[in-house]
């Protein structure tokens, strides 16, 4: 039995050390790390990588941070914002429950242990429901479809439109420089990853963003999840594109073709060229090219549509191990 036991403890010290091996020949697409802090407009800045972009916003009396990265960035993002401003943290607002977006609060509120943590209610509800989230992930503040936080050139508008990237997803208004930021509605300038595990859904996805199209006035600027600042008419374009693709799966499945086939007659519409493009995003090349994204939000329509269960919103382009974005 000794024997067996250390026998079997050589083979699982073995695979173990072969999996790493395997881990470390082909790490596949990596998540950058934090980058370096850049000005949107006025006092919004928006720092990139590790994760969800974080966006600092300088009020009088200190910064606020609209999503904090994936866990142990707090120092890196603090770094960033040293270097624009010496006021301290005074509000965390979350654009959704997923831990690239919300994984470094516990750093700035281990520091300012009072500071507000805000989201949608529904974003409450799925990190109470994650047994691996961080106690300093759970929303002190919550809304249902509207909230005004500050005043004057401060004010920050929080709108809620329904189901999306999860189904608590904030879209978040700096009404005094005319920007937003959207979250993982809008992760990159391509089909966004649904969580039907936390209410995402690419058949309300289209809807919620018309109705924030409807709803929000006076914003110019959109900060994508993950990728770039976009503008109003490109977020417009991208809101086209995902009621195109929900279409013609609806079409697609109609006519008994594939998600393959309805993939084709996306393409045949050249103003969503730049969605189905096969090249990587820099550095968002962990995300898949836009074409492949596009292709598995027509397979989870399909899915979605017939009534199945969703089982192919994380496609092959996502790297093991990957957090959800
Ligand atoms: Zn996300």
């Amino acid at each position: 039995m000794k024997r067996l036991a250390a026998l079997t403890s050589i083979v699982v010290a073995g695979l173990a050390v072969a999996g790493l091996a395997a881990a470390q020949r082909a790490p596949g697409p990596r998540i950058p790390p934090t980058g370096a802090i850049e000005k949107v407009r006025g006092d919004l800045y928006k720092i990139p990588g590790a994760g969800g972009n974080t966006t600092v916003f300088l009020t009088a009396n200190g910064a606020v941070l609209v999503d904090t990265k994936l866990a142990n960035n707090g120092q890196a993002i603090l770094d960033q914002l040293r270097t624009v401003t010496d006021k301290p943290v005074t509000m965390i607002i979350n654009t959704h429950t997923h831990p690239d977006h919300n994984g470094s609060n516990d750093y700035f509120r281990a520091a300012s242990p009072t500071i507000d943590v805000v989201t949608h209610e529904n974003t409450k509800k799925w990190v109470a429901a994650n047994p691996r989230s961080n106690p300093a992930m759970t929303p002190t503040r919550t809304f249902s479809d509207r909230m005004t936080l500050g005043s004057g050139k401060d004010r920050i508008e929080l709108y809620y439109f329904g189901a999306g990237h999860t189904d608590g997803d904030a879209f978040v208004v700096f009404p005094s420089v005319r920007a937003m930021c959207i979250g993982d509605l809008m992760a990159w300038n391509m089909a966004p990853l649904i969580d039907p595990a936390t209410g995402g859904s690419v058949i309300a996805l289209p809807d919620t963003l018309e109705k924030a199209q409807k709803g929000i006035k006076g914003v110019d600027l959109v900060i994508e999840g993950h990728g770039d600042v976009n503008s109003w008419k490109g977020m417009v374009a991208y809101t086209e594109f995902n009621r195109a693709l929900l279409n013609v799966a609806k079409a697609s499945l109609a006519k008994g073709w594939t998600p393959e086939q309805g993939l084709a007659e996306l393409e045949r519409n050249p103003k969503f060229a730049v969605f189905l493009e096969e090249t990587l995003l820099k550095d968002l090349e962990y995300g898949g090219t836009p074409k492949s994204r596009a292709l598995i939000n027509l397979n989870v329509a399909f899915q979605e549509l017939k009534g199945e269960k969703v089982t192919t919103n994380f496609g092959p382009p996502r790297p093991p191990g990957a957090p959800p974005t």
